[in-house]
């Protein structure tokens, strides 16, 4: 195995490409700090592209007295829309009033909270619906009359993490795509790191200043078996799974299900010709990478689902399904040992005594609050480092999100204005994912043979190179289920023959470059 030695001296070093991390390192170069990230997968791979992919308040956690959560939660909602608006977008929920669960006047009194607990200004306040009337009755059975519905926000989580990434690198930050971290130790003030490339074995040996362990489900044993510190929490991992199934309705709102557990389960439109079901809350001790669906889940999600709906959804009909681990702390949350009950909000531990580089470990958070998250913790680590106490991260918008005034609806019209020869469809999948940066896709593409090859659905050879040079994908699961979602359109034969173009032919670009 070769080795070699960076000749960075980073100032911030993050351990994990997920949300939290790829968070913390754009609000650390956007600080004009020498960043480094490591990612041990593809990004995202952990939890960060199997969540429920809310950027919500999160309703639920009024009931827990989670109101500092919520509120925060709320106030990042508006904020993530402007930041990129192609990644986070408005989505209506609505609850059904069910006589044997919450009263009426509890739902009442929490919407009204989650109204006013946080100034909005681009999200509409909730209302009561007859669903006799409303045309988000349609598809529900007529036992439910009542409903109410209020605002929250749909996102593309995988994505989201690929756009900080971006930001971060636009401001300088050193990405290393699929390297482990294998050891860390502190040395003559500095933190000495050992990398491992997965995909060529070698070795690379830096430095840093200080680090950040935001490896989420693995945090506590990056903690104790790499980097050799104590945690004194303990680690609940709480495993979540959710059923993609072909589009149950015609509307663009989704519901907000009370379960007859007690609990409550989205279910809305996804990625055009699906409905998304989730999700579940279950112990998980197994490693997190070995995370998967069980029946169990499957037959809990279906029945509670088609409590409601007025035509059922069958296990035939299932599509897709994904699993995931949330990494939970019990910090204060937890009553009764109801999994769904313990805290979602996260915390740091900073070990940053005199003299010694700092390191700051970061617990649980939700995909919602990463913004707030990768500011707080450079606010904490400020407090020891003497870096610069502003970051940009509250206005500066991700890399594909700069749509200007005229929005995201007319960027698309020039785009169709500007490339008449390709299929709407098709432009206007290119703005949601990649928003601004599809002139970058499409630079010098004259008509539609300058796409090159079409591996199936509407993924051509040009996009693929775009994704190999520009968001370190690698393999055909990191296009066709991360960067995109066109695994869902696409089939297995098809997928395998973007899995072999990718391995016979070299990327020219990034993906070679660490
Ligand atoms: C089922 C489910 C539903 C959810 N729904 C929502 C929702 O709707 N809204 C919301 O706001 N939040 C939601 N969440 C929570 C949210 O998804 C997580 O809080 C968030 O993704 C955690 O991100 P992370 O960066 O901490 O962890 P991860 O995304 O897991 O990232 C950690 C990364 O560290 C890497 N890593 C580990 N060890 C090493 C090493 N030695 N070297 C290099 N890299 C390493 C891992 O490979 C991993 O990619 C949900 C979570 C689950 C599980």
């Amino acid at each position: 195995m070769t080795g070699k030695t960076s000749d960075t001296i980073f100032d911030l070093f993050v351990i994990g490409g997920g949300i939290n991390g790829a968070a913390i390192a754009c609000d650390a170069a956007g600080r004009g700090l020498a960043v480094g990230l490591a990612e041990m997968q593809d990004f995202a791979e952990g939890t960060s592209s199997r969540s429920s992919k809310l950027i919500h308040g999160g309703l639920r956690y009024l009931e827990t007295y989670d109101f500092k959560l919520v509120r925060d939660a709320l106030i990042e909602r508006e904020i993530l829309m402007r930041k990129a608006p192609h990644l986070v977008w408005p989505l209506r929920l609505i609850l059904p009033y069910v006589a044997t669960q919450r009263p009426r006047w509890m739902i009442r009194l929490g919407l009204l909270f989650y109204d006013h607990l946080a100034r909005r200004r681009m999200l509409q306040a909730s209302q009561a619906i007859d669903l006799h009337r409303h045309p988000a009755g349609d598809a529900l059975k007529p036992d439910y009359r009542h409903a109410f519905a209020y605002s929250d926000c749909r996102a593309d989580d995988a994505r989201l993490v690929i756009a900080n990434l971006l930001g971060a690198e636009r401001h300088g930050a050193k990405i290393f795509a699929r390297h482990k971290l294998l050891s860390a130790h502190r040395v003559d003030g500095h933190w000495r790191l050992n990398l491992e490339s997965m995909k060529t074995g070698e070795s690379v040996e830096l430095f840093a200043k200080a680090l950040v362990n935001a490896a989420g489900p693995w945090v506590v044993d990056v903690a104790g078996r790499i980097v050799g510190t104590t945690i004194s929490r303990k680690l609940r991992m709480v495993r979540g799974s959710h059923l993609v199934v072909p589009r149950q309705w015609a509307g663009e709102h989704g519901y907000f299900l009370q379960t007859r557990d007690g609990r409550l389960m989205e279910a809305f439109p996804y990625e055009g010709d699906f409905t998304s079901i989730g999700t579940t809350d279950e112990p998980w001790d197994d490693a997190p990478e070995k995370v998967n669906i069980s029946d169990k889940e499957i037959d809990y999600m279906l029945s509670e689902v088609n409590a409601f709906l007025k035509k059922p959804v069958t296990r035939d009909g299932i599509v897709w399904s994904y699993s995931g681990v949330r990494p939970l702390f019990e910090v204060g949350g937890g009553r009764d040992g109801d999994l769904s009950t313990l805290t979602r909000d996260y915390s740091f531990e900073i070990d940053g005594r005199d003299g010694v580089a700092p390191l700051l470990t970061v617990f649980g958070g939700k995909l919602t609050t990463h913004r707030r998250l990768g500011e707080h913790a450079m606010r904490e680590l400020c407090r020891v480092m003497p870096w610069p106490k502003q970051g940009l991260t509250r206005s500066e918008i991700l890399p594909g999100g700069d749509f200007g005034s005229d929005g995201i609806e007319a960027y698309r019209r020039d785009l169709a204005a500007r490339f008449p020869f390709l299929p709407q469809a098709q432009l206007a999948r290119y703005v949601k994912l990649y928003g601004t940066r599809s002139d970058i896709l499409l630079q010098d593409v004259r008509r539609l043979a300058d796409l090159g090859v079409c591996f199936g659905a509407d993924l051509h050879e040009r996009e693929v190179e775009f994704l190999r040079d520009t968001e370190w994908a690698e393999t055909a699961e990191d296009m066709v289920w991360r960067r995109s979602k066109l695994g869902l359109r696409m089939t297995p034969g098809e997928i395998a023959r973007l899995d072999s173009y990718l391995t016979g032919s070299p990327s020219s670009g990034r993906a070679d470059r660490n």
